[in-house]
């Protein structure tokens, strides 16, 4: 039987999520397989694994909810004569960019928040494109600038990323966010691990005193969501590829965040009775299915709560971006 958490709100939510043959990928940079997170994630109860002991947390219902709140703060700054607003530069034409772009800028569209699409052709040089950022970072109704990479070869994203004005930094990918972040003094956080920490308020997971294993530690996942955590009070473990007896540390956790990209890498009987299990990877399997890096059916079994993939995280990511947005546009 399936728990869902969350109710569902009257605008639709999208998933998105990504990954190629097993490998992970990440969402921000490269989305290569959106469209199939967006439809394997599917609309309603029964397009959910079926759960055994554990709550199945539904991320696509929590991302509607999300949605919802968006829309009503959007109307109450429209009101107050702010209208949120957000550039998105697209360089090039990669199709999974592009879905992953259109995925955006329709729920900005479904919470009434301004978009200014860029759309440049992949010949598009380095500094053509850091004036552009340059223009945006000076235009008052841009209010978050987000450059969906990766970009064409030649072009030096980091370097581009660099020039963004920390304070249109949705994506929270900026050294002066990230030092934010880690100083307990936050302003904007990647929306994956927004999303994460909203899975956790929704499962209802005691943070305090918990010991939380987060396994992969990249920047846009990993660790900050080992900060969001310790915030928190909980006692987090980062674990990563040379970590020693990745099961042993598994096995004594309250909280798995599993963001790798190996589908089954944590296995069903390493979960601890009562665990909540957060499964971030999305991992594309050679028969075509899309799987988290969690053997889902065993950890099921013991965890207390689980999210599914795809319909877990994935869907929650976007719906982030637009908390992220409205939170540069009113300056909080
Ligand atoms: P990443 O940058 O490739 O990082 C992967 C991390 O996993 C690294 O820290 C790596 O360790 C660690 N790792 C690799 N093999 C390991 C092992 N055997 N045991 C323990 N740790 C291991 O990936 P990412 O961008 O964080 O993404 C991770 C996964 O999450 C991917 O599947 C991606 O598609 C997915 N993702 C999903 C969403 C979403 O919205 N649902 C968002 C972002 C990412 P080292 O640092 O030592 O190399």
């Amino acid at each position: 039987m399936i728990t869902r958490v969350s109710s569902a709100a009257a605008i639709g939510a999208r998933g998105e999520g990504l990954g190629r043959a097993g490998k992970g990928l990440c969402p921000l940079c490269v989305g290569s397989d959106i469209s199939a997170e967006v439809t394997q994630a599917g609309t309603g109860q029964g397009d959910l694994p079926q759960a055994g002991a554990g709550r199945v947390l539904d991320g696509k219902a929590i991302a509607v909810t999300v949605r919802a709140e968006a829309a009503k703060r959007v109307a109450a700054l429209r009101q107050a004569g702010i209208v949120p607003g957000l550039a998105v530069v697209l360089v090039g034409d990669d199709p999974a960019s592009q879905v992953y772009v259109r995925n955006k800028t329709r729920a900005c569209d479904e919470v009434g928040l301004v978009h200014f699409d860029h759309r440049l052709p992949a010949t598009t040089t380095q500094s053509e494109l850091e004036a552009l950022v340059d223009r945006l970072n000076a235009d008052p109704r841009v209010h978050g600038i987000l450059v969906q990479l990766p970009l064409p070869a030649g072009l030096d994203s980091a370097a581009l990323l660099a020039r963004i004005d920390p304070r249109k930094d949705v994506d929270g990918l900026l050294p002066e966010n990230i030092g934010r972040l880690w100083s307990g003094a936050p302003r904007f956080v990647p929306c994956t691990p927004l999303g994460v920490m909203r899975l956790l308020g929704e499962a209802g997971t005691p943070l305090s005193g918990a010991h939380a294993v987060v396994i992969g530690r990249s920047a846009l996942v990993g660790k900050p969501v080992a900060a969001l955590l310790i915030a928190q009070n909980a006692t987090v473990t980062l674990c990563h590829s040379h970590t020693r007896d990745l099961p042993s540390l598994v096995r004594s956790a309250d909280i798995v965040i599993a963001a790798v990209g190996k589908p089954g890498l944590v296995v069903g009987d390493w979960i601890k009775p009562g665990a909540t299990v957060i499964d971030v990877g999305i991992n594309r399997l050679p028969d075509g299915r899309l799987v988290g890096d969690v053997d889902f059916e065993g950890a099921r079994q013991r965890a207390a709560a689980i999210t599914p993939v795809p319909g877990g995280v994935g869907p929650l990511t976007i719906a982030m971006l637009l908390h992220n947005t409205l939170a540069a546009a009113t300056g909080t």
